[in-house]
């Protein structure tokens, strides 16, 4: 017999456990299935940046043919979507903490961007003002300044932004946290492959298949990141996410020391409150190919190398790959998908889906809610691209 919901979530990353807890906290019984074991996809092994200003270096590009050389922030619509999903993070972080037992490990460390061409500064200039006003102070620094902060930093000169505000959380723990305040608030999350999706039942029912049988809910959320359209195309939807491939690097500390200030520029350089330097990340296309690369590794190394040659020298002691689910324009995709209007997608996140999932459930559970086919924020609507 058919297990029944009123919501099965496909996927227990963070968008899908997001949706789950979501709905659950305003009365609704769901399921989420997930054929892996919490965190073992990129929700579990992201860097945990939350920065809703510079562009990550992972970004997978394609909105920037629109921006001119040497731009070091986040495009329009990205930074709208980012602003909201940050200030929910924060909003949230405490109640997620305490409901979970699980310390975030939130780092407030500030982020320095350095500036390798004239158009870099230039464009560093000009946001500079732009992020104050919106509460995140923002210093233009010479190398002179730079080499104050933390003489081992090789400072470029054409110099950098100190920016305040963006900061770190661990993605394993976040991850984990949120699958227990989905347990709190009812949801059962369960172990299952899913194999199709029936979305032509009686009633509006639809039917979820799995390797362990059959589920059966008015709803159907796919989360399944970088894998949801091979979900949704046997439904007639073709949704434009793919995987975008992302290694990191885990060093040893430097031996003369640890660093308190993130470094950005040709990647992510941070030392993490788990003690370890993560040199953050790389992006191609790549299918599934889970094969850490020697080609990442010497890239990033040489990253790190150029920010700060004491980081770069130091061992490697982790390489890890993970699948961003990308869309062309770099922003989630949330809506009903189909003909019936049981199917309602969510995925998307990009290089910035830890930060963004809390924002993209609390809109997918308005839309259930109201009883709309579209989020609220129009940018990121499945209809954009139908
Ligand atoms: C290298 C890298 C660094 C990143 N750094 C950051 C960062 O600093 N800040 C930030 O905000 N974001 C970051 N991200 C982005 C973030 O990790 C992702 O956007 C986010 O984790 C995606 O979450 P998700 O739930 O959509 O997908 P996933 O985490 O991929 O989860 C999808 C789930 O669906 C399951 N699934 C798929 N198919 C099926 C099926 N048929 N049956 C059952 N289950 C299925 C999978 O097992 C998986 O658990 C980074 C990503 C990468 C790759």
């Amino acid at each position: 017999m058919a297990a029944k919901a009123d919501v099965v979530v496909i996927g227990a990353g963070v968008f899908g456990l997001s949706c789950a807890w979501n709905l659950a906290r305003n009365g609704r019984k769901v399921i989420v299935l997930d054929r892996a074991p919490i965190g073992t996809e990129a929700s579990g092994w992201a860097l945990g940046r939350l920065d809703p200003l510079l562009k990550g270096s992972g970004s997978t590009g394609s909105t920037e043919q629109d921006l001119p050389p040497g731009h070091i922030a986040k495009p329009v619509a990205q930074q709208e979507l980012a602003l909201l999903s940050y200030r929910l993070h924060r909003e949230m972080t405490a109640e997620i903490e305490s409901t979970s037992g699980i310390d975030l490990q939130v780092d407030e460390q500030p982020t320095l961007q350095l500036f390798y061409s004239d158009a870099d500064r230039k464009s560093g200039l000009q946001s500079a003002e732009s992020w104050t006003s919106l509460g995140f102070k923002t210093e233009i620094l010479s190398a002179a300044d730079i080499t104050k902060i933390d003489a081992r930093f090789a400072a470029p000169e054409y110099g950098g932004a100190l920016v305040q505000g963006p900061y770190f959380i661990d993605s394993m723990r976040f991850v984990s946290a949120l699958a227990a305040c989905a347990k709190q608030a009812g949801v059962r999350v369960e172990s299952a492959t899913v194999t199709g999706i029936d979305a032509t039942g009686a009633a509006g029912a639809s039917t979820v298949h799995t390797d362990q049988g059959h589920y059966e809910a008015a709803t159907v959320i796919v989360a399944a990141g970088p894998w949801s359209n091979h979900l949704l195309q046997a439904l007639g939807v073709d949704v434009p996410v793919h995987p975008s491939k992302g290694e990191i690097l885990r060093l040893a500390p430097p031996r003369s020391g640890s660093f308190a200030t993130h470094l950005h520029g040709p990647c992510s350089l941070v030392n993490k409150k788990d003690g370890m330097v993560w040199v953050a990340a790389t992006a191609a296309d790549a299918g599934f190919d889970r094969s850490p690369s020697n080609e990442a590794r010497e890239r990033l190394l040489n990253s790190a190398n150029l920010m700060m040659p004491d980081a770069g020298e130091s061992e490697v002691l982790k390489h890890t790959v993970c699948f961003r689910p990308a869309t062309p324009d770099d922003l989630p995709v949330v809506g009903r998908a189909g003909d019936t209007g049981s199917v309602i997608v969510a995925t998307g996140g990009g290089g910035s889906g830890i930060m963004q999932c809390l924002y993209v459930g609390k809109l997918v559970e308005g839309m259930m809610s109201s009883d709309s086919s579209e989020p609220e924020l129009a940018s990121i609507s499945l209809g954009r691209f139908t």
